[in-house]
This record gives C-alpha cells, structure tokens and sequence, in this order.
C-alpha cells in the first residue's frame, strides 16, 4: 500500500498540547503544600507565551493582521519578549516601544526573536508608551494586542491553562486559584476555565503591599507596592470587570513585598528558579491554604525566570 508519510510537527514545544508541570510544592515541614504550574518553563521564559501565541494566531487567522504584517506592543515586560518569539514563529514583524530605562536585558531578548524596540521619553512612564505605540499602529496600520482590555488574554488561559490543570490536579478540581493582578487574565481565565468544568473555586488575588506598612496598624497600612514586576495596580479593565462580577468569588490577600522577595530566593534555592512575583503567589497561596484547611487543592503559577531580574533587588545579595 502507498501510504504517504506524515511529517512530524517540527519545532514546537509547549504549544501542540504540551503542558507546563504541575508540581505540588510544599517549604516547610508543617507548611501547606501548594500546587504550582512552572509557567517559566514556556518557551520564551514566561506565562505570557499562552497569551501571545493564542492573541497573534486568532489575529492572523481572522485577517486582523495580514503575513509579514507588523505587531506592536507597549510594554517593557515579558509580553513583549513572548509577543517578538509569537511574531517571528508567524512570519510577523514586532516593535515594542518602551520606556526609556527598562534593561538592556529585555532589550537584547526582543532583538534576539527579530523584534525592533523603540523607547518613549522616561518621565512619560507606561503612558508615554502606550501612546507612542498607538501612533506607531496608526500610522503603519499595525495590530495592537492591547493585553489589558483584550477578551484573548483571558481566554488563551480559559481554554488551555485551566484545561491543563484540571487534567493534572488529582480528583480532577480545584478549591482556589491564586494570583498577582497584572492584566488579571492569568487568575480570571484560570477561575473561568475551572468553572466551565463544574469546580467552584474561590479566586485569590494576591496584592503586594509596601513592608514599612505591616506592622498591622497605621493609617498607611497596606498601600499598594510596586517592587513586584508583572503586578500593577489599576489599569485592567479584564481584572476590574471581573471583580464588579464576580466579587463572591474573590478574595483579595495582601503580601507584604519584602516576604514575596525572600519567598522567591527560598524558591529559588529549592530548585525553581523563578522570579519576585512566583514568591508573591507562593506567599498568597499559603494564606488561602490558612483560610480553607489542609485538604484545599490549591493552585498558584511560578510566572516566570529568575533570570530575568539578574539586576534587580532579586540578586542584590548574592552581589553584595
Ligand atoms: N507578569 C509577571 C512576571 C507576573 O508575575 C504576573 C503575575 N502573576 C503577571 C505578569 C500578571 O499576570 P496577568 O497579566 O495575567 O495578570
């Protein structure tokens, strides 16, 4: 008989049905243990390939973006490093524009996929940026992701995330997913997608909150940190709309920055070498692991890799 050989499906790994490891983690002997999705384990380092390679595929394949058409997107972080490896894997061209500033690492990893950077004025911040890629797209007439707004981050977690999750948690639900905010489409597509499948889970933001102000008490108490990278306050129109939604279902933990730092080196050591902000949901996670009991199932991610804060506070002990 003629059969035609079936050519292997060269090339890919994590995104023809592979799954980032679900690993129960547990730091301390009567500590809780937690379930952790090694998200840096995707190819480009970080979470935010699932959102890139499912935002820029449907963008391609509904002719929002034609071949070799350009991306561009605002933002210094892992997006914009997932969306030039997305890009160069579709024959797409990127520009990031980012603020003047942001390390040469990031930098030289957009570069390294065949992205262009672009840099804003400094004192402009994330705005400046946001608006310089909005001219860049009109003018070029290019497709902006737009991750903060766009129903696609989300759902790239709602149908692949969660469905890995649930193929791998034994018993086959969750009690709690847990998570920094940045867009939210990491912990809302998560929640979703579990709810799709019949679990009801309680959704844990975590929120980092300056050291100096957990003493407890104090008029200042609590207020929103900026140390984590990737957790922001505020722009999300996917996070805020959840939260008018679905409030029943979230709690909000606060975590004192200085103890998702040191969680994160624990990590690290431990043989995960992730960021700032897996610590922030390591730490969060443990507090929902306080509230539910010692049965919950519940699962946090490990976003993304150490090595991407080598000149950050991360190392600064190991420099010192
Ligand atoms: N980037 C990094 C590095 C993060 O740690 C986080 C928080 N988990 C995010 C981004 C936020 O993810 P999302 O945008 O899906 O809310």
């Amino acid at each position: 008989m003629n059969t035609v050989a079936r050519l292997p499906d060269c090339n890919h790994y994590l995104d023809r049905g592979t799954a980032t490891p679900l690993i129960p983690v547990r730091l301390d002997a009567d500590g809780p243990t937690i379930w952790c999705k090694l998200e840096f384990l995707n190819p480009s380092g970080s979470t935010k390939d699932r959102i890139a390679g499912y935002i820029l595929h449907k963008a391609v394949r509904t002719g929002r973006v034609a071949p070799g058409g350009l991306v561009v997107e605002a933002s210094s972080g892992s997006t914009s490093i997932a969306m030039a490896l997305a890009s160069a894997q579709l024959g797409l061209k990127f520009l990031a524009v980012m603020p003047e500033g942001v390390s040469s690492e990031r930098r030289m990893m957009i570069e390294a996929y065949g992205g262009e950077v672009r840099f804003s004025p400094r004192a402009e911040g994330i705005l400046g940026a946001l608006a310089g890629a909005a001219a860049v797209a009109a003018e070029r007439g290019a497709f902006l992701p737009l991750q903060f707004e766009n129903p696609d981050n989300p759902a790239a977690h709602r149908g692949r995330t969660a469905q890995e999750v649930l193929a791998q948690i034994p018993g086959g639900c969750v009690d709690a997913v847990v998570s920094g905010v940045g867009t939210g489409g990491t912990l809302v597509g998560l929640f979703e997608g579990l709810c799709d499948h019949g679990c009801s889970p309680t959704a844990f933001a975590a929120r980092p909150v300056t050291g100096a102000a957990v003493g407890g008490a104090g008029a200042e108490c609590c207020s929103f940190s900026g140390r984590i990278p990737g957790v922001v306050d505020g722009p999300s129109t996917i996070y805020t709309r959840f939260r008018a939604e679905r409030g029943a279902s979230l709690v909000e933990i606060d975590v004192r920055d200085d103890e998702a730092v040191d969680l994160a080196r624990r990590l690290i050591r431990k043989g995960f070498p992730v960021g700032p902000s897996s610590g922030l949901n390591f730490r969060a996670a443990m507090a929902a692991a306080e509230r539910l009991g010692p049965e919950a199932r519940i699962v946090t991610v490990f976003p993304d890799r150490m090595e991407r804060y080598f000149s950050t506070e991360l190392f600064a002990r190991a420099i010192g």
